[in-house]
This record gives structure tokens, sequence and C-alpha cells, in this order.
């Protein structure tokens, strides 16, 4: 079931799309990681012609409706000229309205596109996967994606329904998968992507994401929890009433408000360094003062320790030349909590570009957003598309 305040009202869109300047230099484009043109959709859906806009959209954006739903502000709106009048056109959310609205209309629509005879392997299913394996078939690239889960979707599993609801997720993967020249295989872990050139793939694309995350290393920290172990499974945590969460991004947002639906009371995020510094957007603030989930900066973890409930003992940091550095004698201990979630990020294992072996999305550039893994997806299946075009000729 979607969210209902994910998505604008007719007469919400109408107002938004109504303010559009149709800027003639597309600032909101240029400053778009996949190129998609606010200017262009904007337009055509100010004119009624909403399934020309949904193309528009699907065009250079594979994952539509999703990327209007999470994408934070620092895009298209942050460009968007209209800020200078009164403020900024809220282009994601316009973008995943029609997307949602009218993607029928605009999916009867579809383009046959023959194979050009070469196959491509692309390792990981996630954003910058999925977002190479469409841009490969666009081409005439049979695309076979091998993803180690049982599911797709990379990261984006984790987002919690009410901020990403698995409708419009699903749908915007399914019109990927549905190219007659993708196919996918789930459950299948490639061990040596060199072998799959063995085999006869023309090309590898890996794109498996950061499979690991990034651990603590404090004292007790096996009596934490780690934020995939949390977002993959909340209802194991249901009882936890009381609940510390470490980490000042996305992935601790999405552990606050995962508790907060799962009925937790008192919900608190620590974060090392400024508020300021946190690399969350002003829609993932704003959840959080509504949800009345406390933020608490400048603070590290010290040590946990498990007695009837859990303690953390946590310090104060201030910042000496942009790094966070712990004040003396500030440590103090935060008890009975039912649970300490650590989601202070994750990394890749490291793994090497080869000739035709490219790598994409998170796993090469770290963790970023979603818009940013589509446009690396992209980048990777052209840089591959050209390589292999240079050797045919
Ligand atoms: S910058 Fe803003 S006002 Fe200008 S065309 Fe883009 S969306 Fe419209």
């Amino acid at each position: 079931m979607s969210n209902k305040k994910q998505y604008l009202t007719p007469a919400q869109i109408k107002a938004e799309i109504e303010k559009c300047l149709g800027c003639p230099n597309k600032p909101c484009m240029k400053a778009c990681p996949v190129g998609c043109s606010p200017q262009e959709f904007i337009g055509l859906a100010k004119e009624k012609k909403y399934k020309e806009a949904v193309e528009a959209i699907m065009n250079r954006n594979p994952m539509g409706e999703t990327c209007g739903l999470i994408c934070p502000d620092k895009f298209c709106m942050s460009a968007c000229l209209r800020k200078n009048l009164d403020s900024a056109i809220n282009i994601p959310k316009v973008q995943a309205t029609l997307m949602k609205n009218y993607r029928t209309f605009a999916e009867k629509k579809r383009k046959e596109i023959n194979d050009n005879g070469n196959k491509i392997a692309v390792i990981g299913a996630g954003p910058a996967g999925l977002a190479a394996a469409k841009e490969l078939a666009q081409n005439g690239y049979m695309t076979d994606i091998f993803e180690a889960k049982d599911h797709i979707g990379g990261a984006l599993q984790y987002i919690p329904e009410e901020r990403l609801p698995h409708e419009a997720l699903n749908a915007d993967c399914d019109r990927i998968l549905s190219s007659p020249l993708i196919s996918l295989q789930l459950n299948h872990k490639i061990e040596n992507p060199q072998e799959l050139l063995e085999q006869g793939y023309s090309g590898v694309i890996i794109a498996y994401g950061e499979q690991h995350a990034i651990r603590l290393n404090i004292a007790g920290e096996e009596f934490s929890t780690c934020y995939k172990d949390y977002l993959s499974h909340p209802e194991k945590y249901k009882a936890a009433q009381n609940i510390a969460i470490i980490g000042g991004g996305n992935v601790a947002v999405d552990c606050a408000l995962t508790a907060k639906s799962n009925g937790a009371q008192n919900i608190e995020i620590f974060v090392r360094r400024r508020l300021t510094d946190m690399k969350i957007s002003r829609q993932e603030f704003q959840e959080l003062f509504e949800k009345e989930i406390n933020i608490t900066a400048l603070t590290s973890p010290e040590k946990i320790e498990k007695n009837e409930k859990l303690s953390l003992y946590v310090h104060r940091n201030h910042i000496v030349e942009n790094k966070a550095v712990p004040l003396p004698d500030t440590t103090i201990e935060l008890k009975g909590l039912d649970l300490i979630i650590t989601a202070i990020g994750s990394r890749a294992d490291r793994v090497t570009e080869g000739e035709k072996i490219i790598l994409a999305g998170d796993c090469k550039e770290g963790s970023s957003t979603l818009v940013e893994a589509l446009a690396s997806g992209q980048k990777a299946a052209q840089e591959l598309i050209n390589d292999i075009k240079k050797e045919d000729n």
C-alpha cells in the first residue's frame, strides 16, 4: 500500500507545475546526475501531455518513481531558479506523482530492440546493476544479471515502506526486468568475474554494492544490532521501547523511522559530528522532528554493557580542524536501553577493474544517493559499450 503523503494531490501537482518558469538553460537538468530534464517533463505536463511527460522521465531515469520518492533536495531542487522568486519547485514529488498516475499509459508503447549478438554479465541487482542492465539492453546487448541474494533492489530494500512504498520500487524494477534482453538469476553468487569472460560474455559490470557493515570497534559491540539485521527483520524487535541509533546518515534515519512505526517509545540518534554535517535531506530532518525522534550531535559511543538492559557509554566531541575530537571527562552512561542499532555505513570487498570488467555504483564510488548509483550504472554500461565497439572496429 502506498503512503498518500509521498505523492502530491491533484491540486498540489497543478500548483507545482504552474510555477515552472521553463528556464531555457535547464539548470534543473544540469544538476541531475542521470540528466533527466524537469524543464521538459514539467513543460509537457503543463500542456497536459502526461504520457509524454512520463516517457521523458523514463528515457533518462530507469527508476523514475523510486527516485522521485527518495531523491534528496540537493540536485534539481537546489538548482531550480524558481527559488529566487519564492521557493523551488518540488521536482522529485512532481516526478513521483506523474510516474504513479500516468505510468501505465506510457508503458503500453514500447519500442522493440533487437539484440546485437553480444552478451554482458552484470553482477548485482541493486540500482547501479539494474541501471547498467537497462542501458545495455537499450543498446541491444543481451544482459544476464547475477544476484547473490534472493531478492533485487540492493540497499533500497532496507528503506521503510513509509518512505519508499515497495509498490513503487517493484513497478520500477519490473519495468527494467520486463525487457526481453534482460534475464535475472537470483541466489547466484559470482566468485570470479573473470570466469564469466571465459564463458563467452563480452564484458562484465560489477555492481554488488557495499556488502559489509562498518563496525564500531568498541567494547561490548556484540550487544548491538547491525542496521541490516534491524531493517531486514524489524518485526523481531517489536518489543524494544528504548532505542539508541548510532550514525548520522539516511540509514540511521531509516532505522529511526522504522523503530517509530514498530512502536518504540524513545528513540535517540547519536551523531559523531554536528547536525549540519549529517548527510540527510531537509525532508528527513522534518520527518524526524515530526515523529519526535531525538538527535544528539557531537557524541560518540565508547562502550556497551549488558545487564538486565543495555547501557551505552558516550562522550562529547568538539570539532578541531574539521575533525571530531573527544572532549575529556565527558563520558556518561545511558541506561535502560532495549536496543542499540549501529548504522555508521558499509564497505565493499576490494575488487579491481580489468579489461572488460567495469565497476559501478557503491562498490566503486562509495555510498551514494539512488540517482548517483543509477548514473554510475549507466556510465559503466556506456564505457563497456565503447570498449566493445572499439574492439569490433
Ligand atoms: S529550474 Fe525550476 S523553474 Fe526552471 S525549468 Fe527547471 S524546474 Fe522549471
